[in-house]
C-alpha cells in the first residue's frame, strides 16, 4: 500500500516541518512487520507531496501471528498502514508544530491518496464515511480482469480525499478509517483498540453520522467492544469532545480458551469420572482435564501421530508418576472406524473435529461414537459458518483443512437427527462473543443418552 499526502498552497514545502520529516532526506521507518519509507515525490512552493510506502515482510508477519488464525493474526494490511502512519507521523498527529504551530493549527488545502486500499462491500460507503468530515471523495476501482467482466470488481480501490483540514485531523481520519474498509481477515482486537479508536476519533467520531458503521468495522464487530466504545462515545458527545478516562478492562480470553472452558464445564456438569477426547490434537483439553481430580480416567485419541507426541510432551507424560501415567492414555486411532478402545467412558468430547471429516464419512463416525462407544454424554463443537462474515471470510472455510462448516440450522438438524436415531437428547449452546445476527463463532451440542437405542438405519 502507498499513501501520499499533497499540500496545495503558498509555501507548501513547510509540509516537511509539519510532519517532522525533511523533504531532502528520504527516511526508513523500522516496523516489527516490515519497513515503511517516507519520501517526497514532489516539492515546490505551490505543491508538495509526501509518500509513505509500506513494505511488509510476510515472513516476519507470519512469525508474529502464530498458528491460530482466529486469535493471533494481529493485523491486516490496512491496519499495518495505520500503524506505519503513527510511527512515521506520530508527532504531527499530536498536533505539535513547534515553530510552525500556527500552521499546524490551521486548516490547509490537503489531499490524500491511498493506493490499493482493501475495500470490500459497498464502495458508496467511502463517500458516506469521508464526506461528513468535509472531504471530496473520489475513487478508482478495477475489474478483476478486463476479459472476464463477470468476475466483478477487485476488492481494492485507489482512494483520494481532498479537503480544507488540519493535518493532524487528516492523519487521524486515515488512521481510523483505512482499516474500516478492510473486512478481509479477522485480526485480533482487544480493548486497547477501543482506546485507540476513541483517542484517534476524538472530536469527530462521536457525532459522525456513520459512527455505528465505523465503530463496528474498526472493532471487527466484536459486539462487547463495540458496546464499550459506544457507551464512551455517547458520553464524549454529551461532554463536548472531552475524553472520559476509563480503566482498561482485562484482555478478553482467546476463543480456543473460551471454547475449552465451555467444554470442560459441560464435562464436569455431566458428572463424568471417565472422559475420552476424540480428536484431541495437541492435548489442550487433556491438560485441563488432568488438573481436575473429578476425572479418574482420561483418554485422548487422534489420527495424527505428531499430535499425540505433542500431547504427550505437553502433559509431560514420560516424567509423570505411575498413577498419573495410568490415569491418562493416548491412543492413535480414527473416529470413522469402530474401535473397542473408545468404549466404557462416561463422557466423550469431540472438539472442532467433525468439520475435518469428509461428509461422506460422517455416518461412519456417528455409528462409531453414538452406536458402539455410547458414552452417556457427548460434547461436540464445530464452527458456526454464519460467523465467518464477522471474520471477513467471505467464501470457503475458516481453515483450509475444514471439509465443511455448518450454519446453526445445519448443525442443529444434523444433531437432532443423530440424537433421535441413536437414543440421545441434545441441547445447544453458543461459545464466544455473540453477534445479534450471526450468533457465536463456535457452536456446541451436548448429547445425553436417554437409554433407548433404537437404531433406525443400517
Ligand atoms: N480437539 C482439538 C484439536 C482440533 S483439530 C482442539 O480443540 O484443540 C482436529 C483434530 O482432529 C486434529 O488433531 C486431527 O488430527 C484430528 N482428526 C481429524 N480427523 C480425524 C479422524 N478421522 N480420527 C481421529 N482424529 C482426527
Amino acid at each position: 500500500m502507498l499513501l501520499t499526502i499533497t499540500y496545495l498552497g503558498q509555501n507548501t514545502t513547510e509540509l516537511g516541518y509539519l510532519l517532522f520529516k525533511n523533504p531532502a532526506r528520504p527516511q526508513v521507518v523500522e516496523l516489527s512487520f516490515g519497513k515503511a519509507y517516507v519520501f517526497y515525490p514532489e516539492v515546490s512552493r505551490e505543491r508538495t507531496t509526501v509518500a509513505l510506502l509500506l513494505d511488509v515482510d510476510p515472513i516476519g508477519l507470519s512469525k508474529r501471528s502464530g498458528y491460530d488464525y482466529v486469535n493471533d493474526r494481529p493485523y491486516v494490511s490496512s491496519s499495518l498502514m495505520s500503524t506505519a502512519l503513527t510511527k512515521a507521523f506520530g508527532t504531527a498527529m499530536t498536533g505539535r508544530g513547534d515553530f510552525h504551530q500556527e500552521l499546524a493549527d490551521s486548516r490547509l488545502n490537503l489531499s490524500a491518496t491511498v493506493t490499493m486500499l482493501p475495500c470490500r462491500g459497498n464502495h458508496q460507503n467511502l463517500s458516506a464515511v469521508f464526506e461528513p468530515l468535509g472531504y471530496e471523495v473520489e475513487w478508482e476501482s478495477f475489474t478483476l480482469d478486463d476479459q472476464f467482466h463477470q468476475w466483478g470488481q477487485a476488492s481494492y480501490v485507489n482512494l483520494t480525499i481532498t479537503g480544507e483540514v488540519r493535518l493532524r485531523d487528516l492523519l487521524k481520519h486515515l488512521y481510523v478509517l483505512m482499516p474500516v474498509f478492510d473486512a478481509h481477515k479477522h485480526y485480533w482486537v482487544d480493548s486497547e483498540e477501543v482506546d485507540k479508536l476513541l483517542r484517534m476519533g476524538e472530536g469527530w467520531l462521536a457525532d459522525h453520522p456513520m459512527k455505528q458503521y465505523i465503530t463496528d468495522r474498526y472493532l471487527k464487530r466484536q459486539r462487547r467492544l463495540v458496546n464499550q466504545a459506544f457507551e464512551q462515545l455517547a458520553a464524549m458527545s454529551a461532554n463536548d469532545g472531552d475524553l472520559i478516562p476509563t480503566e482498561a478492562p482485562e484482555k478478553p480470553p482467546r476463543l480456543n480458551e473460551v471454547r475449552l472452558q465451555a467444554v470442560l464445564n459441560q464435562v464436569k456438569a455431566s458428572g463424568a469420572s471417565t472422559v475420552i477426547d476424540l480428536g484431541c490434537g495437541e492435548g489442550n483439553l487433556l491438560k485441563l482435564l488432568v488438573k481436575d481430580s473429578q476425572f479418574t480416567k482420561i483418554t485422548g485419541v487422534d489420527v495424527a501421530h505428531h499430535a499425540l507426541e505433542k500431547s504427550s510432551e505437553r502433559l509431560m507424560l514420560t516424567d509423570a508418576s505411575e498413577s498419573m501415567q495410568s490415569r491418562i492414555t493416548l491412543i492413535q486411532g480414527s473416529l470413522t472406524y469402530r474401535d473397542a478402545r473408545f468404549s466404557g467412558y462416561d463422557t466423550a468430547c469431540v472438539v472442532e473435529v467433525i468439520e475435518h471429516l469428509d461428509l461422506g464419512r460422517l455416518a461412519a463416525f456417528e455409528r462409531v461414537l453414538f452406536e458402539y462407544a455410547r458414552p452417556r454424554t457427548i460434547v461436540v463443537t464445530t464452527p458456526n459458518s454464519e460467523y465467518n462474515e464477522i471474520y471477513g471470510v467471505e467464501s470457503g472455510h475458516r481453515h483450509e483443512d475444514h471439509r465443511f462448516e455448518w450454519t446453526r440450522a445445519e448443525f442443529q438438524e444434523w444433531a437432532h437427527t443423530t440424537a433421535q436415531r441413536y437414543g440421545y437428547t441434545v441441547a445447544f449452546l453458543g461459545v464466544g462473543d455473540e453477534d445479534e445476527t450471526c450468533g457465536t463463532p463456535t457452536q456446541m451440542g451436548v448429547f445425553t443418552s436417554d437409554g433407548n437405542l433404537e437404531v433406525t438405519c443400517a
